[in-house]
């Protein structure tokens, strides 16, 4: 054999020639060896390299047109032999595999378009191809250019591995994935609907108890102020069992803010006077004097954390103290630093063996009915879910009769913005509603000398549409309430009402879309209603969404008289013009 048929490559062949000999010498024993015999062992030698491969292995000359393959592909056509798959275009692979056209149309533009280009495709996915027993075969393939020795593309190679099963693993994963999905945004439309259901006539009874309250006076008056007080239980314990569904359907979103600790503590320990004072307990802080001045983390986390440790030790303690202590490490050379704060007590104890079961959701060792402590069972649960969002840890040291210490580690890091930057950074967070009922009470001015505005309540539910009546009656406002957006729309002149209350779940037209027609309705007009959404469901999206529609604020319902009071001075009274905020 000479060079020119092996590329030029002597040796190559030589040590080729060679592993053949070897590998041949049984068949071939003692037999003369010519060239074609050669070639014959190393034609046989590589089409039993391709025939062991998994997979479809399969070549194109330069046209697109079959040329060889492996026994698979054979096998998926339902081809006894070689001859029938060589020399097949397309077009006959289609018609003989019973190809869809897309996959024909997939493969052929593929293939054509590594001969056209020299360069290999990788990792295509092809259509589904049928196999000749019946399957559809998924495949993933890659195809690569031929060379000749002058490096022109004479055709191409195809592997194409059967994918079918993990295709399969997929859809059923997609198809899972989706049910749960389904099942978890049913599960939250249940939990707002049912949020809705519940609050909307609970808002009424909180509502009119707080009037009667307001009303009544001596046995009747204290009447009323139990009535309110059960339904703010109620309410509470309501929202509670929310935020369990959330904490358990979402992640705990923490902003992460540059803060002073001691002002948390601060904070708290203003809040807890009233308590501690009614129950003679004594409130201590051991705060450590070198502690760093701000650290950057999530102060509302931290926040709540405290609130509920201190809220329990205060309840669970009758005499003696609570003791608020921090204590640190700071990591050398590094901002790192490790808080660890401590809540202890000499309340009632905690027995050992109950010990592990308090930071589970609804559990309260001391029974409900039995009506000694007020609570849900959930703040050591909801504390729990804190402090592992924080990347923190938590135990519990008790001993019953003699008290209980809470002790939390979390790390932060130590912030070094200047004094001025971080005084503004360090404002208490406050809810969306918390936030808007400082804004508005800031803008507050003098008695009002205006007459009583003018109000268009609309909302469907009879016992809100009395209760919010009844509050703006009781400010002697003027008032026209409507059960429908689409009623509301019929009334609805620019310039006639100085405030609307808008309920967002209305039958038929929605609050968000009356809101849009009534500024529509406007333009042109010098008058701007402030429309105050009315919500028993708050939530970032909903106030985002309600604002975006062109309402002024959003408040969750029950509107006390309090905030009525001051969001009519805030966009009535303290306005320059009525009906004119624009
Ligand atoms: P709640 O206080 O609303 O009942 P928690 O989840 O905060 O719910 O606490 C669960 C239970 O753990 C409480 O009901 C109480 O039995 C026990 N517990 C929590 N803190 C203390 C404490 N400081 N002293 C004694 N018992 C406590």
């Amino acid at each position: 054999m000479d060079d020119k048929t092996t590329n030029g490559n002597p040796l190559k062949l030589h040590k080729l020639f060679e592993t053949l000999l070897q590998q041949y010498q049984h068949v071939i024993g003692d037999e003369q060896i010519t060239s074609e015999k050669i070639v014959e062992y190393i034609v046989s030698y590589y089409e039993d390299i391709i025939n062991c491969m998994p997979g479809n292995v399969y070549w194109f000359d330069k046209n697109g047109v079959t040329a060889g393959c492996n026994q698979n592909v054979l096998d998926m056509f339902g081809f006894k032999t070689l001859d029938e798959f060589k020399g097949l275009a397309f077009e006959d692979q289609r018609t003989k595999g019973g190809w869809t056209l897309e996959a024909t149309e997939a493969f052929k533009n593929d293939t054509l378009e590594v001969i056209r280009t020299g360069k290999p495709k990788l990792n295509i996915e092809e259509p589904p191809i049928p196999h000749h027993d019946g399957r559809t075969i998924y495949f993933l393939s890659s195809r690569v250019p031929l060379f000749d020795h002058m490096r022109n593309v004479i055709g191409a190679v195809g592997i194409s591995i059967d994918i079918t099963e993990l295709k399969n693993t997929q859809a059923e994963l997609k198809k899972a994935k989706e049910q749960a999905e389904a099942a978890s945004q049913a599960k939250s439309e249940f939990v707002a609907n049912m949020s809705h259901d519940v609050k909307t006539p609970l808002a009424g009874i909180i509502g009119i108890a707080e009037l009667l309250s307001h009303r009544l006076k001596d046995e009747n008056h204290e009447l009323a102020q139990i009535l309110l007080m059960s339904g703010q239980q109620l309410l509470n314990f309501f929202d509670n069992c929310l935020e369990v569904f959330k904490l358990e359907n979402s992640d705990i979103a923490l902003l992460t803010e540059h803060f002073n600790l001691k002002s948390v503590l601060d904070e708290i320990y203003e809040l807890f006077q009233p308590a501690i004072k009614t129950k003679g307990l004594a409130l201590n802080i051991n705060y450590p004097d070198n502690m760093p001045a701000y650290l950057i983390g999530s102060r509302a986390g931290f926040y709540r954390i405290l609130l509920n440790l201190i809220g329990n030790a205060v309840k669970f303690t009758h005499h003696g103290s609570v003791t608020i202590s921090i204590n640190y490490h700071e990591k050398p050379d590094t901002r790192d630093i490790l808080v660890k704060l401590t809540v202890a007590d000499t309340g009632i104890g905690i027995a050992e063996y109950k010990q592990h079961i308090i930071f589970e959701r609804f559990t309260r060792l001391i029974p409900s009915y039995k009506g000694t402590y007020e609570g849900n069972g959930i703040g050591l649960y909801i504390v729990q879910r804190f402090v592992n969002a924080m990347q923190g840890e938590i135990y519990v040291k008790s001993e019953v009769g003699k008290g209980s210490e809470f002790i939390v580690i979390c790390p932060f890091q130590v912030s070094t913005l200047s004094d001025h930057e971080l005084e503004e950074n360090s404002s208490h967070v406050l809810t969306y509603e918390e936030n808007r009922i400082r804004e508005i009470e800031q803008t507050i001015k003098e008695k009002p000398t205006k007459s009583p505005p003018k109000i268009l309540l609309v909302e469907d539910n009879l016992i809100a549409q009395r209760m919010q009546s009844s509050l703006f009656l009781s400010m002697s406002c003027e008032i026209d309430v409507v059960d429908r957006g689409e009623k509301a729309l019929e009334i609805f002149q620019p310039g006639k009402y100085d405030i609307i209350f808008m309920d967002v779940g209305l039958p038929g037209i929605q609050g968000d879309i009356v809101t849009k027609h009534i500024r529509i309705m406007e333009q042109g007009s010098q008058y701007h209603v402030p429309i105050i959404a009315l919500t028993a469901h708050t939530s970032e999206d909903i106030n985002k969404h309600c604002l975006t529609a062109g309402m002024e604020d959003v408040f969750g319902k029950p509107l006390s008289l309090e905030q009525a009071k001051k969001i009519i001075n805030h966009y009535y009274f303290s306005t320059d013009n009525n009906n004119s905020n624009a």
